[in-house]
């Protein structure tokens, strides 16, 4: 049943005030609300979230959202809830909620108030939770952030590689929709074959952010590392960034260091406790801090749309992971400066941390970070590595928006380096 637009608009602007669709959402609305399977390749802050949202509002019955972060998950509900007069409309079931909240969810369900309910993997591993769901009216299955499904993603979870298995516990013919913003040829396939949507619309946004600075500078001496950020900093300053570093210690030494040259940052990482890294993204969400000093446990899914710039003080492990870390940068469209330190100390610092790792994880690891070095080193335009790293041609002679399109380096061959393997 195809929806009549103006159906559609009409809902976009009642529930979300949005006057008009972004990139395929339209297109990815109507073919979940025809019950087709469907997937959504989508970069970071596309705007992937309202492709179910406004379906799950739309359609008899209740929609579950499985979510692999328990942290996101409240954060999520509360921005549908914000949308709509009640507040029982969406709801999360998760190990974090009490007896009591879990039966006034569990009543919300029954009596069909509720449209949106955020699961987390885990909880649709317990069988109660399953024949309790069996009982509801599902409108679909949206599975969201499903490269937790590939050891090629970023983000791998096991508990995603049981998904299709308890999904058909709940119903044979529920429509999965599942997104994701990591489109690698590898990762697209294991989700595909894990969820079986061999027949579903598949749906491949661009993952070209013209308004990102990509920039590589050599890394030396410590010293002289901080002095070139605190100055960038300070050619910045009242700007929102976030600085990437490899390990919790170098979070905290850095911030330290920041803060006695005069910037407002803090670390974040997920040795601290829950309170304390909670209180440190507020500060940034609030503007309380100026630089958050942070591993990759920061960032995922966090909605800031003025973060001006990120730094990568220690080279990334994937060049999956580079594109969604700095894609955190500049999502209201505006200026995002993406700066990464590279030296090949942090590339035998990557290998030396895989070498408790099984042989088919170090081959894959060490295949990850040859692509980054290859960036890294390369003299081609950064943004069509970037895009050819996805799948993508990138046509544009002259990108202007990174340092090798900017200050064009005489042409040099990137010879196909050897891959280190460390010894079992
Ligand atoms: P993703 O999950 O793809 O990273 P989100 O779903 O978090 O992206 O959306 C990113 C931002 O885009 C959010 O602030 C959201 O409110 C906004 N957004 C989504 N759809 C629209 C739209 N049609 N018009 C305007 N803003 C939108
Ligand atoms: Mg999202
Ligand atoms: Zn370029």
């Amino acid at each position: 049943m195809a929806v009549v637009k103006e159906r559609l608009m009409d809902a976009l602007r009642e529930h979300f005030g949005f006057d008009s669709f972004k990139g395929n959402q339209e297109k990815i609305i109507n073919s979940i609300l025809s019950g087709k399977d469907t997937f959504v390749i989508m970069p970071t802050g596309g705007g992937k979230s309202l492709c179910y949202q406004l379906p799950a509002l739309m359609s008899p019955g209740c929609a579950l959202i499985v979510s692999p972060l328990i942290a996101l998950m409240k954060n999520q509900v509360d921005l549908v809830r914000g949308y709509s007069s009640k507040d029982n409309v969406a709801h999360f079931l998760n190990s974090t909620l009490s007896k009591a909240q879990i039966k006034k969810v569990r009543a919300d369900l029954t009596a069909g108030k509720t449209k949106l309910l955020y699961v987390a993997p885990e909880t649709l591993t317990k069988q109660e939770n399953l024949d309790f769901f069996r009982e509801l009216e599902i409108s679909f299955i949206a599975v969201d952030e499903a490269h937790c499904i590939s050891e090629w993603g970023h983000d791998f979870r096991p508990e995603y590689r049981r998904l299709k298995e308890m999904i058909d516990q709940i119903s044979e013919n529920l429509p999965i929709i599942a997104l994701t913003a990591t489109a690698t040829p590898k990762v697209q396939s294991d989700i595909v074959k894990n969820l079986a949507l061999n027949k579903a619309n598949i749906f491949i946004s661009s993952f070209n952010r013209p308004n990102l600075y990509y920039e590589i500078r050599s890394k030396r001496k410590k010293e002289q590392t901080i002095k070139d950020i605190v100055k960038f900093i300070h050619l910045h300053k009242g700007k929102s960034g976030i600085i990437y570093t490899l390990n919790r210690k170098t979070t905290e030494e850095l911030a330290d260091m920041l803060v006695a040259n005069g910037v407002k940052a803090v670390a974040y990482h997920a040795g601290l406790d829950p309170s304390t890294r909670a209180q440190r993204q507020d500060m940034f969400l609030h503007e309380d801090t100026e630089v958050i000093v942070a591993t990759i446990a920061f960032g995922m899914g966090i909605d800031k749309p003025d973060v001006r710039f990120v730094i990568h003080y220690n080279i990334p492990k994937s060049l999956e992971n580079y594109y969604q870390e700095t894609g955190r940068a500049g999502r209201d469209g505006l200026e995002g400066h993406c700066i990464c330190y590279y030296s090949h100390k942090d590339v035998q610092k990557l290998e030396h941390l895989m070498r408790d790792k099984s042989l088919s994880e170090r081959e894959m690891g060490a295949q990850l970070i040859n692509e980054t070095v290859a960036y890294a080193e390369s003299a081609v335009c950064r943004r069509r590595v970037i895009l050819h790293y996805f799948g993508e041609h990138y046509e544009t002679e002259n990108c202007g928006q990174c340092d090798n399109c900017r200050n064009p380096k005489e042409k040099i061959e990137v010879k196909n380096r050897v891959v280190i393997m460390l010894k079992a």
